[in-house]
């Protein structure tokens, strides 16, 4: 099936959910492909906020209000994953992973980041391929009274100690010298015990149990890395600066940069992504 639109937005989180919101008032098609079973992307991995304007406390209650405003538009939402992106004079089509292709006139990449896993750091040496649960998405409900190893000490450690002041929990964080300046947001915190080293080796027997996060007694901390797919220009560092695309791929959101990497410079990138879109399909410069 191939479909043509105005502009395609790939990523439906505060980026991609912008974009479709600005195209659409300034009378753009659009459709929307996420693969989540509801729209918001990172947003639902955050138990609290407070740099963002609008009055939400909660990355949840904003994803929900998100939701209502894409629901308001004209915007088709596909929930499917894109593989890869031809960009050409006339138009760009998306391949998605089940088989489809979309066309559209533009197209709006907004797919963010991942987790990093061992495979992506330099200072974890593990089996190839092992894939640990991230932070995020430990579950709080099996955390009171364990001791949970983590590797790394990104930010999510922090966010998920102010979310859960009262929980009888135990982190032994194991970092690398890199993540020195991101330990001053735990070092207070009595239930953490941190450890700089300058490699580790995984257990694993450990490592496997750590897929399902019911179980898991070891958790990723390990940063992210850019979610970009096939057919985008990205530079060294895999993160794709808007600047140095086809003049048809427009990127919005955690995907320009590893800096800037905010809820509302996502929105702010998402809606500028869409309206570069609109104002080259109507070649104003
Ligand atoms: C634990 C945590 C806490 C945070 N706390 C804060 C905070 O307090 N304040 C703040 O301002 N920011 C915070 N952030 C950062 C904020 O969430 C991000 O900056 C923001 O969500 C980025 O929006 P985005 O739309 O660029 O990407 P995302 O929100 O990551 O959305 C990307 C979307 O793209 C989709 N996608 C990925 N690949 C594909 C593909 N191939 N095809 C189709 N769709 C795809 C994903 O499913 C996802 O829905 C936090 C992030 C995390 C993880």
């Amino acid at each position: 099936m191939t479909t043509s639109v105005d502009l395609v937005v790939i990523g439906g989180g505060p980026a991609g959910c912008a974009a479709a919101v600005m195209a659409t008032s300034v009378g753009m098609t659009v459709t929307l492909v996420d693969p989540g079973f509801q729209l918001g992307g990172a947003l639902w991995r955050i138990p609290t906020i407070q740099n963002v304007l609008g009055g939400h406390s909660t990355g949840p209650d904003l994803a929900k209000a998100i939701i209502a405003d894409v629901d308001r538009t004209h915007a088709t939402v596909i929930q499917a994953t894109a593989q890869a992106i031809h960009p050409s004079d006339q138009d760009v089509t998306v391949d998605l992973a089940d088989g489809t292709m979309i066309v559209g006139r533009h197209a709006v990449i907004a797919t963010g980041v991942r987790p990093a896993q061992p495979d992506d750091v330099d200072w974890l040496f593990a089996a190839a391929g092992t894939v640990l649960t991230p932070l995020w998405a430990a579950d709080p409900a099996y955390a009171d009274g364990a001791t949970w190893q983590v590797l790394g000490a990104d930010r999510p450690l922090g966010t998920f100690l102010r979310a859960h002041p009262d929980l009888d929990v135990r982190f032994e964080v194991l970092y690398p010298p890199a993540d020195e300046y991101k330990t001053h947001e735990v070092r207070d915190d009595a239930r953490v015990t941190l450890t700089r080293v300058e490699r580790h080796s995984l257990d694993p027997d450990v490592a496997s149990r750590s897929v399902d996060p019911g179980k898991a007694m070891i958790f990723a901390n390990l940063g992210v890395m850019p979610a970009t797919i096939q057919g985008t220009q990205p530079a060294d560092d895999g993160y794709c600066p808007p600047d140095a695309q086809h003049a048809r791929i427009h990127i919005g959101g955690d995907l320009r940069s590893a800096r800037g990497q905010r809820i509302q410079t996502a929105m702010g990138s998402g809606a500028e992504a869409a309206l570069s879109a609109y104002y080259a399909s109507r070649r104003i410069t």
